[in-house]
């Protein structure tokens, strides 16, 4: 494969076409395409990693409003950050962004470092998030290999080992670094890092690529082959299992909710939630307990959420009652207009807001 890497595709050759292609139909007007902060930088990497770019645009500006540099976020508490992180998903992210900060202040004096193996040892930052950040805004010469870099250059050079395997995966990180561009590095790395991006998420797409407009066409193996959707080869499948939670929804007569924190660990760790049972008979042996009298229960229809291993089939309970007959360490109350406000899963902000 090397020696195949080596004849068929010229480095230069690739890495020109990507450039020349990122500079007239890539994107680049992007916010974060506008600095070489690497804040600025990290914070859209780590939002776009499961998020599309609409979405990112909006949190993006806000979170720079409320956090403008690494030090303010670094001072926030958790759950602000989780609260301005409500709806992104996927809040491992924003607990490790809050812990890259930190440690970018206690370890590195507050200046994020300008490599990609130092940047790899701050939480959150895996190799190709890394890579982008040292691509982006040190213009180092050094690769990523995101989902969508992954299928461009599998397809590209006919990559047909199993990824679900370290060795070739290894392989193929080192053909992305054998490909990078070896010339104008400050101008080259940038575009080309985010060309293989943008090809990958409008042209090389997982389904039907739109072959006759890459700028790769004539060096692609897979378009060659004729079936570029046998690549990238996974074996691996995702486990998914099911889960039900039953959820108790209190509310006191002034329409206050109960909610608690999550544990800081599990899904949604470290986010405001009403309280879960895992069936139906500890949720009502609760409320069946001696502090509980004259209240009224409701069962509300059970609604699937999905999450990336497992799907969560939620069951409401609405039980109206007064705040009083509540032990107290259940949890605490707040009104609609304070849990706007707060971390919390975006099904049961969206359960609450439908009360
Ligand atoms: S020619 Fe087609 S399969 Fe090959 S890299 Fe371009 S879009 Fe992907």
């Amino acid at each position: 494969m090397e020696g195949l890497v080596r004849m068929t595709f010229p480095q230069i050759d690739v890495a020109v076409r990507v450039v020349d292609w990122q500079s007239a139909h890539g994107r680049n007007h992007l916010p974060w395409q506008q600095t070489r902060d690497p804040y600025k930088v990290w914070l859209s990497e780590i939002m776009l990693q499961q998020t599309q770019v609409s979405t990112v645009l909006d949190y993006y500006g806000r979170f720079l409003e409320r956090f403008p540099d690494v030090s303010s976020l670094a001072a926030a508490s958790q759950e602000d950050v989780l609260a301005l992180w409500s709806g992104l998903g996927y809040y491992s992210r924003a607990r490790n962004l809050h812990q890259c900060a930190q440690q970018v202040l206690r370890n590195h004096g507050g200046v994020f470092p300008d490599r990609a193996d130092l940047l790899v040892t701050l939480p959150g930052i895996g190799r190709s998030t890394a890579g982008a950040i040292a691509a982006f805004c040190f213009s180092e010469r050094t690769p990523i290999l995101d989902a969508n870099v992954r299928r461009v250059l599998t397809r590209l050079l006919g990559f047909a080992s199993d990824l679900a395997l370290v060795k070739n995966e290894r392989t193929l990180w080192a053909h992305a670094a054998s490909l990078l561009p070896v010339t104008d590095l400050v101008d080259s790395m940038p575009r080309y890092t985010q060309g293989l991006m943008d090809l990958g998420a409008s042209l090389c797409v997982p389904r039907k690529p739109l072959c006759s407009q890459c700028p790769l066409q004539s060096l692609c193996v897979a378009y060659r082959e004729g079936d570029p959707e046998k690549y990238p080869v996974k074996t691996r499948k995702l486990v998914r299992r099911s889960e039900s939670w039953w959820l108790l929804i209190l509310k006191d007569r002034a329409g206050r909710v109960l909610l608690q924190l999550r544990p800081s660990k599990g899904i949604w760790a470290g986010l405001y939630c009403v309280p879960v049972f895992p069936d139906a008979t500890s949720l009502m042996a609760l409320l069946s307990g001696s502090s509980f009298s004259n209240i009224s229960i409701e069962n509300r229809a059970p609604f699937l959420h999905v999450l990336t291993h497992r799907d969560l089939y939620l069951h409401p309970v609405v039980a109206e009652c007064d705040a009083e007959m509540v032990p107290q360490d259940l949890g605490d109350w707040f009104a609609p207009e304070q849990w706007g406000g707060l971390g919390l899963p975006a099904p049961i902000r969206k359960f609450l807001d439908s009360l």
